[in-house]
């Protein structure tokens, strides 16, 4: 019997894309020496993407989909489709073929080495991609990368092929507040990454909006660094010792000059500046606690609606 390959594809208003990804995924299966599993996650969309997983699951034994309650965001449809997965291998794709199913026979090649757990990918172009956020997201990963005690690669997609190994240590990390290009570099294993031009998309629209991106950045900082609060408090130190400096210099030019009182426009300049600190330090420590608060909820990472799969209400 040959191995078995788990695909798990998120879906959110991508029913144009579901039969052109499955297609082409049947493609790349006849070239490879493994049966395929796919787990379709529709992560709560309006349109009628679950229609399309119905009709695909129907008729096939080897499709299976989850069918949220709302749309938990692409994380948790990544974390849901891969709790449900069975195979010796296991890779993740976005339905809309951004991410190339031919590099699969090449991923897997590259698996075959006892050394490697795992084949990422990464794009080497942003072509098609707007430049405000290709801009951003280099940004992005030079802060994260420099502050962040995990190492997070450059234009490294969510496609990666690993082994059943290294998920089940992705699968112990039980947060909510999950941000999956950290948490796979974080569980280690030896990751190789493959090259890539950018495609664009086959169909639909992206739904990452730039405001929705900015925040998802946001939480990988918080999420695998401490160096914001770090930032507090030397900002915080830094504006002590200025102060005190500042009012060695007053003492000695009173004593030495006799300086009338004056200056009130700089103490309102200076109360305004020692007031910004304070409230952004709050805000850094706020983002924290928000998050501390959030885990200690331990609510379920997503809701199952529906799905054509017995063990509906695993949620672990
Ligand atoms: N996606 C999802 N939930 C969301 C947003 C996106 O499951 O809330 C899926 C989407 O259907 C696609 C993948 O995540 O399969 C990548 O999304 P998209 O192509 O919109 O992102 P981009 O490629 O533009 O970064
Ligand atoms: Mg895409």
């Amino acid at each position: 019997m040959s191995e078995l390959l788990s695909v798990v594809v998120p879906c959110f208003n991508e029913q144009e894309s579901i039969p052109l990804f499955y297609a082409a995924m049947e493609q790349v299966r006849n070239k490879l020496p493994l049966d395929f599993e796919y787990v379709f996650v529709d992560d709560g969309s309006c349109d009628q993407t679950l229609v399309e997983l119905r009709k695909l699951a129907h008729d096939r034994s080897n499709v299976h989909y989850l069918s949220f309650s709302r749309n938990f965001g692409k994380e948790a449809a990544l974390y849901a489709g891969l709790s449900h997965t069975h195979g010796d291998y296991i890779t993740m794709m976005d339905v809309d073929l951004q991410d190339p199913p031919e590099l699969l026979i090449e991923m897997y090649a590259k698996i075959q080495d006892p050394q490697i757990d795992c084949v990422g990918t990464r794009r080497v172009t942003r072509t098609g991609e707007p430049k405000i956020r290709s801009f951003f997201a280099k940004m992005f990963y030079r802060i994260i990368n420099r502050i962040g005690q995990t190492e997070m690669v450059d234009g490294a997609r969510d496609f990666r092929l690993m082994t059943r190994q290294m998920l089940d240590a992705i699968l112990e990390l039980k947060e909510v507040n999950r941000f999956s290009k950290g948490l796979f570099t974080w569980v280690g294993f030896n990751t190789v990454y493959l090259e890539y031009e950018n495609r664009e998309r086959v169909a639909g629209t992206t739904s990452w909006s730039f405001w929705k991106l900015f925040s998802y950045s946001i939480d990988g900082i918080v999420n695998f660094s401490d160096a914001p609060l770090n930032i507090a408090s030397f900002v915080g130190a830094l504006s002590c010792i200025g102060s005190v400096i500042a009012m060695l210099i007053i003492i000695f030019r009173t004593i030495a000059y006799g300086d009338p009182t004056s200056g009130w426009p700089s103490l309102v300049c200076i109360f305004l500046f020692i007031g910004g600190i304070q409230l952004l330090c709050l805000g850094i420590i706020g983002k924290y606690i928000g998050k501390i608060f959030t885990e200690t909820k331990k609510r379920p990472i997503y809701i199952v609606r529906e799905t054509d799969q017995q063990d509906k209400n695993k949620n672990d």
